[in-house]
């Protein structure tokens, strides 16, 4: 979502006169755009934000600013009376805050930091949402594509609720010109974003709105019409992350049946215990998830599944934790992002539990898990050996000779290769299955780089 984010900020600075920097510490302007999942992303901004003070120190006209989910609703600009949180009071720095929505409104939260700044402003129509700004794609052959903000879940560990709002969904005609345009402009893959995507046009505003009103499931219905793009060149359809809670049947369906949704499925767990599940709010049991694995390995045999967990979550008991690891066990995910729980002021856990799980259990658990996942990886990756895989070429490494690229099922590929290679679809037999990726010879083409 960041990446996606910095897409948009990048277009909106572009569109009022700046340029990238050749040499970052000799840049005019530095904005961080911040992830507060963890500590770990906010102690990073904290920690390089040092760094760009040291050149501020060489070049004076150097903005600071910052925008992400480090900035909570209650942030405000770095006025003197306004002073008012603990972010603003760390980073006494910075010449500028702002909330993502505010993208648009950049020239103008600029020229409020620097007033001998005279920048063009927007047109009315570009400054109501900031999704609606068109942006600096990084790739022209594999698109992010933010389908909805916010999120209305309120887990109890997550910040995400009160950093980026509540629920709402992208209008699905915005979303449907957004990717038409991509593909006619050479797209090959298309990655849709949001913290819940399988709520897709049914939180609270979207019932207000009554937009998507008529559509039994229009997360299904926007992965339909996006999959018509196959004819114009899409090969690949993703999306990240849905919620366990709402996955239907109709979209494991749509991988069966759709032409570009690759048999890639990644299916947040966080825990493998139903007390902590509980705790943390997520509103599901491990035998519904455990069944919805069941019915995506029934439909689609060769189906890659991801996770994400989280280790040593408020009252998480050794019992309650080797219920993860046996969960672990027992579902094989090819690939999963462990995680070991980071209390978030402002939250519901760090409200109404302890942060009980010690440091040293934490990082027990997590090797434990890693260990566990290693294995997993492996196999899945061995597996891939003699089967033909289709791979989008992302780079060439011209000390190795090698290409890399990600196979349908989202599998990191190499081979060796030639630099022209890159921006299309081959195909690799598997030869070697590794711990994170697996290693190919290359057969043939099946598609080139769209001009
Ligand atoms: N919306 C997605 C997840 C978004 S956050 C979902 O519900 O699955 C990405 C991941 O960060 C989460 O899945 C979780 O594993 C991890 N995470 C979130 N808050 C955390 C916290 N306070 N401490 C540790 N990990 C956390
Ligand atoms: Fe956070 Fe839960 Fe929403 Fe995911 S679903 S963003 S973990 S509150």
């Amino acid at each position: 979502m960041n990446y996606s984010d910095s897409e948009r900020v990048a277009a909106i600075l572009e569109k009022i006169g700046y340029q990238k920097a050749q040499i970052p510490d000799e840049s005019d302007l530095y904005i961080f755009n911040t992830c507060s999942i963890r500590q770990k992303g906010e102690d990073r901004v904290y920690g390089f934000i040092k760094v760009v003070n040291q050149w501020k120190k060489k070049n004076p006209r150097l903005l600071i600013g910052i925008t992400g989910c480090m900035v909570r609703k209650t942030s405000s600009r770095n006025t003197e009376k306004d002073l008012k949180d603990e972010l603003l009071k760390k980073l006494d720095t910075l010449d500028f805050v702002f909330q993502i929505k505010e993208t648009n409104r950049l020239a103008e939260i600029l020229e409020e930091a620097e007033p001998q700044l005279d920048l063009p402003q927007l047109e009315e129509a570009e400054l109501n949402d900031y999704l609606k700004i068109k942006p600096n794609y990084q790739s022209r052959i594999q698109a992010l594509v933010p389908i909805q903000t916010g999120c209305d879940k309120y887990c109890t560990y997550c910040i995400v609720p009160y950093a980026r709002g509540r629920e709402e969904s992208r209008p699905m005609e915005d979303i449907l010109n957004e990717c038409k345009q991509l593909v006619e402009n050479g797209a090959k893959e298309i990655l849709l974003i949001g913290q819940t995507v399988n709520s897709y046009g049914k939180s609270i505003l979207d019932k207000k709105t009554g937009k998507f009103e008529g559509m039994e499931d229009p997360f299904v219905r926007l992965l339909t019409e996006i999959d018509k793009l196959s004819e114009k060149g899409l090969n690949r359809l993703r999306f990240t992350s849905p919620h366990p809670r709402d996955y239907s049947d109709a979209l494991i369906e749509a991988h069966a049946t759709l032409k570009t949704l690759t048999p890639h499925f990644h299916l947040p767990v966080q825990a493998g215990d139903d007390e902590v599940l509980k705790r943390m709010n997520r509103q599901y049991t491990v035998e519904k998830y455990k069944k919805i694995i069941d019915k995506i390995r029934a439909r689609i045999p060769n189906a890659s599944i991801s996770s994400d967990i989280i280790v040593g979550f408020c009252g998480e008991t050794d019992e309650q934790f080797e219920n993860t690891a046996k969960l672990y066990e027992d579902v094989q995910w090819d690939m999963a992002y462990l995680a070991r729980y980071s209390p978030r002021t402002g939250t519901t856990s760090v409200r109404a539990f302890k942060d009980d799980v010690t440091r040293e259990k934490k990082a027990e658990r997590w090797h434990r898990l890693n260990d566990l996942l290693e294995k997993s990886a492996r196999a899945y990756h061995e597996n891939l050996v003699g089967k033909t895989l289709e791979v989008l070429v992302e780079k060439y490494n011209e000390e190795t000779g090698e290409c890399e690229g990600k196979s349908r099922e989202n599998k990191l590929v190499q081979f060796q290769g030639n630099p022209n290679l890159v921006g299309s679809i081959v195909e690799v037999k598997g030869i070697k299955g590794l711990e994170w990726l697996v290693k190919g010879e290359l057969l043939g083409r099946t598609q080139s780089l769209v001009a």
